[in-house]
C-alpha cells in the first residue's frame, strides 16, 4: 500500500501565487507517488467571519483550482473537511490531550490574534483541527508552505502526546516544503506573507486574475532605492520577484544569477509579470473548462467524500476506544 499525503486550502478568499507555489505546485508534483487526499478546509476557514454565500461560492472556486492546477480526481481525493464529520469528531478528541501553551506559542495564532479586538476560540484552536485532519487519515507526507511548518511540528508533539498516553495509534507525519516558493511575500509588503485574506489591491497575485492585472500588480510591486539587480545586496522585494520568477520557470539559483544579475527593477517586473501570466493561461483555461458543467465538480467531491470517510472513521473509531470512549464495538 503507498503511503498517504494530505493537505488542504481554507476557501478563505482567492487563491494566489503563494498557495500554488507553496502548496499546489508540490501537490501535483507528488501526487502519483502517493494515495493523496487534498482538502478544502471550510472548517478552518470559519475560526474568522465569512460571508456564508461568498463561503459556498468560495468552496466550489477552491475544488475548481486544485483540478486546473493538475489535481488528478481520477487518483487523488478532493475533500470538502465538512462533508466528512470524524474531522471535527477527533479534533474534540485531539484537544482533549493538547495543552493550551502550546496553542499560545502558535505565530499564526499570535498573528491572527492581534488583528482582532475580540479573538474567537477557532483561531487557537486552529491547530488541533489541523493535526486531526492530518492524523484522521494517518498521512505520512504534509506539502505545506513554509508558515504552516510549526502546525506541523505541534501535530507531532500532539501525535506522540496521544500515542505515549494511549499507545500506538498515529502516523507520525513528515513536512514536505518546495525548494523555492515556500514562502511568497506581499507585493506590496514584502515583509509579510501573501495571503488570501489580506486586503489591500497590490498585496496578491490571485490565480484567476486577468492578464492586465496581474501585470498592474506586479510591476507595481514594492522594491527598494536600488536601480538594478545586486546579488549582494538583494531587498525582500526584489528577493520575492525572483523567487516567484524561479518558482514558475523551475530554474535553479544559477540561471537565475545569470539571467538577472544588473538588470533593472522596471524589466525584471516586465518578465517576471509575462513568465507569471503565461504559466496562468492554460491553468485559468482549463478552470474554465473545469467549472463550465456546474454538476461535474458537485460529483467529484460527493464521490470523494464517501472514499475517504470509512478511513476517517476507522481512525475515530480507534483513537476512541483507545481512549475509553464509548463504541459499539
Ligand atoms: P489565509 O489568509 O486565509 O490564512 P493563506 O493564503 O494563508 O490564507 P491557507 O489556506 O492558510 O492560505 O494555506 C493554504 C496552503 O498555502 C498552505 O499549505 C500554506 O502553507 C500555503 N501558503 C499560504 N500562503 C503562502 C505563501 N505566501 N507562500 C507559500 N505558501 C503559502
Ligand atoms: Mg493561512
Amino acid at each position: 500500500m503507498k503511503a498517504r499525503v494530505l493537505s488542504g486550502v481554507q476557501p478563505s478568499g482567492s487563491l494566489h501565487i503563494g498557495n500554488y507555489l507553496g502548496a499546489l505546485k508540490n501537490w501535483v508534483k507528488i501526487q502519483y507517488d502517493y494515495e493523496s487526499i487534498f482538502c478544502i478546509v471550510d472548517l478552518h476557514a470559519i475560526t474568522v467571519p465569512q460571508d456564508p454565500a461568498e463561503l459556498r461560492a468560495k468552496i466550489l472556486e477552491t475544488a475548481g483550482v486544485f483540478l486546473a492546477a493538475g489535481i488528478d480526481p481520477k487518483h487523488s481525493r478532493v475533500v470538502v473537511q465538512s462533508a466528512v464529520p470524524a474531522h471535527a469528531e477527533l479534533a474534540w478528541l485531539l484537544t482533549c490531550v493538547t495543552p493550551v501553551g502550546w496553542l499560545e506559542r502558535m505565530t499564526q495564532y499570535k498573528v491572527k490574534a492581534a488583528a482582532q479586538e475580540s479573538v474567537g476560540d477557532g483561531i487557537l484552536q486552529y491547530p488541533v483541527l489541523m493535526a486531526a485532519d492530518i492524523l484522521l487519515y494517518q498521512a505520512a507526507i504534509v506539502p505545506v508552505g513554509e508558515d504552516q511548518s510549526q502546525h506541523l511540528e505541534l501535530t507531532r508533539d500532539i501525535a506522540q502526546r496521544f500515542n505515549s498516553l494511549f499507545g500506538e495509534t498515529f502516523v507520525m507525519p513528515a513536512t514536505s516544503l518546495p525548494s523555492v516558493g515556500a514562502r511568497i511575500m506581499g507585493l506590496d509588503d514584502p515583509t509579510a506573507k501573501m495571503s488570501k485574506s489580506a486586503t489591500g489591491a497590490g498585496h496578491a497575485v490571485a490565480l484567476l486574475d486577468p492578464p492586465a492585472k496581474i501585470r498592474k500588480t506586479i510591476m507595481r510591486a514594492t522594491t527598494d532605492s536600488n536601480p538594478a539587480v545586486d546579488f549582494d545586496a538583494l531587498g525582500p522585494g526584489v528577493a520575492n520577484l525572483l523567487s516567484i520568477y524561479q518558482a514558475f520557470a523551475d530554474w535553479s539559483d544559477d540561471q537565475v544569477r545569470a539571467h538577472f544579475a544588473g538588470m533593472r527593477y522596471g524589466d525584471l517586473k516586465k518578465q517576471v509579470a509575462e513568465m507569471v501570466i503565461a504559466k496562468l493561461e492554460p491553468f485559468q483555461q482549463r478552470y474554465r473548462e473545469i467549472t463550465a458543467d456546474p454538476g461535474y465538480l458537485a460529483g467529484v467531491l460527493r464521490e470523494s467524500a464517501g472514499q475517504v470517510t470509512p478511513i476517517a472513521n476507522a481512525t475515530v473509531e480507534l483513537a476512541k476506544r483507545k481512549m475509553g470512549i464509548y463504541t459499539e464495538r
